[in-house]
């Protein structure tokens, strides 16, 4: 098989909207749609724009001649990696307990493997982005909340995977900001989206 023409369909869900990537071995995204996600209906209609997406790039693939190896899916919120399910997606709440990769497999007859956004992220700067080579590797995300996922001897740490992942209160400032915790200077407080937001809104 050409390395060049072996791809995989790489599928974020996330409450607002689902991206899916067709990516190569060397994570070159080359074929990239947007769906939205219908959030407040059962589980296969909020994923019904998104599972059409998936059709569409499966058969621009095939036009293309690429060989698909198969789908990665990431989801905002913590898994039951035994069942190979979302367990607990704040945003869409409809997934939690929905048996995600079974329904894709069957689906699309291609091996499926999901993960936590923060991790697939983390992974993808490890394999191919600002952490390609390096042994040891911890990555941040300034969403509502600050995240942390974790690779060391090239592995992702188990621990970042159940969601340990989540440092929003680790101390940075013991007179920064309160915090919903009842602390004050919680990294929450002072570099989070929502921290940043409120900076601005006070300073105008
Ligand atoms: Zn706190």
């Amino acid at each position: 098989m050409s390395t060049v023409k072996s791809v995989a369909v790489g599928v974020e869900l996330t409450g607002r909207g689902t991206t899916v990537a067709l990516v190569d071995r060397h994570g070159k995204v080359r074929h990239r749609l947007h769906a939205m996600t219908l959030r407040g209906r059962p589980a296969i209609a909020t994923i019904e724009p998104s599972l059409r997406a998936i059709d569409t790039m499966l058969s621009h693939a095939l036009a293309e001649g690429f060989k698909v190896g198969g789908l990665g899916v990431c989801v905002p919120g913590t898994i039951d990696f035994d069942r190979r399910r979302p367990l607990l997606l704040p945003t869409l709440p409809s997934l939690n307990d929905f048996p995600l990769c079974d329904f894709l497999e069957a689906r699309y007859h291609l091996p499926v493997q999901l993960r936590i956004d923060v991790d697939a992220a983390l992974l993808g700067e490890h394999r191919f982005g600002a952490g390609k080579g390096v042994n040891r590797l911890l990555f941040l995300t300034l969403n509502a909340v600050v995240g942390v996922s974790l690779v060391v001897d090239g592995q992702l740490e188990r621990t970042a995977q159940q969601y340990v992942g989540h440092i929003s209160h680790l101390l940075v400032s013991t007179n920064g900001p309160r915090c919903s915790c009842g602390k004050r200077g919680c990294i929450n407080t002072l570099v989070s989206a929502d921290a940043m937001q409120k900076m601005v809104q006070r300073a105008l």
